[in-house]
């Protein structure tokens, strides 16, 4: 059984005609836990239920503690979500209405992940946000997805936070002969852990997220993000935070979908496809969406721009 929904991919005239390319959007935003994070948790859920575990832990607050909630419930094993106490009381009651059980434990996400970690026990099972092999793995049938319902593309954008949405593509691009598409892999200034690592040659830890695209602040990504570069085409692009924001508006007056600035960072990515790829005559956006927006937070940060 999968926990995710195969998606629709909307041929977008308005965004394509505003770059001078052929675009696509592939539409995560309406999986059932709202992101793309469905594909891959769901996928490790489902592995480590058959392998014996009976409860879940997580220590996100964000889509990925979402998704895990989502998937607990469908799969009728226990969750348990350890959060932060900068939580926004709007994911705390999201992922409660899952039928998580949520703590609140310290003041940062250090502090959240240590005693989600001291909670495991035999029958239970650590869902990482990011890095681990069967979350890529989830995460590539968005690309098994696209590889039967449209022509290659030449160029796939997406976010990356940690890196697990961009593993997952890269190994999706693989299995389905599509290695000449050239990945664009976009984050904002203030979570640009990944071009940290590209300039550095290995993950290293950058110094602090400050970014409203609070999706991507993983302050290091996963190694598996840089291997990955050997073996595809894949490059950089860091926009800022008032691009992400109209990312998002542009997204939402062109086809009436809402998602966060993390989002709409690889929306703004657009933008650098005919310098960083200048053959490219076509592109896939992966809408991964995320639930942490709303209508009138969207307009409050698109007033702060
Ligand atoms: C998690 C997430 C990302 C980043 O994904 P990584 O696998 O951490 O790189 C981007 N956008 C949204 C909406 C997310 O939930």
């Amino acid at each position: 059984m999968s926990l995710h929904v195969l998606t629709p991919v909307l041929h977008s005239i308005e965004l394509g005609a505003a770059v001078g390319l052929d675009v696509s959007l592939k539409l995560e935003c309406v999986q059932p836990s709202g992101s793309f994070k469905i594909r891959g948790v769901g996928h490790a859920c489902a592995r480590k239920m058959a392998d014996g575990a009976r409860r879940f832990i997580s220590s996100s607050g964000g889509n990925a503690g979402y998704a895990v909630a989502y998937a607990g419930r469908r799969l009728g094993a226990e969750v348990v979500v350890v959060v932060p106490a900068t939580t926004s009381e709007r994911a705390k009651s999201l992922i409660g209405q899952e039928g998580a059980h949520v703590i609140v434990h310290g003041r940062s996400w250090q502090e959240a992940n240590e005693h989600a970690l001291s909670l495991l026990t035999p029958d239970s099972a650590f869902i990482h946000p990011f890095d681990d092999p069967l979350l890529w793995e989830g995460h590539g049938t968005l690309v098994d997805e696209l590889a039967a319902q449209m022509d290659r593309p030449d160029v796939i954008i997406c976010s990356v936070g940690g890196g697990g949405l961009l593993a997952g593509v890269a190994a999706g691009l693989r299995r389905n002969g599509w290695d000449a598409t050239g990945i664009l892999a976009v984050e904002t200034a203030g979570a640009a852990s990944y071009a940290a690592a590209l300039a550095a040659g290995r993950p290293v830890e950058i110094d602090a997220i400050s970014t409203v695209a609070t999706s991507l602040g993983a302050r290091r990504v996963c190694s598996q993000a840089l291997a990955l570069a050997e073996e595809l085409t894949v490059k950089s692009h860091v926009v800022g935070d008032a691009a992400a924001i109209r990312g998002s508006a542009d997204l939402l007056d062109a086809h009436r979908l809402l998602t966060e600035p993390a989002c709409g960072a690889s929306i703004a990515g657009l933008q650098a496809v005919r310098t960083q790829y200048p053959e490219a005559r076509s592109a896939v956006v992966v809408v991964c969406g995320g639930v942490g927006v709303t209508r009138e937070q969207l307009n409050r940060w698109l007033a702060a721009t």
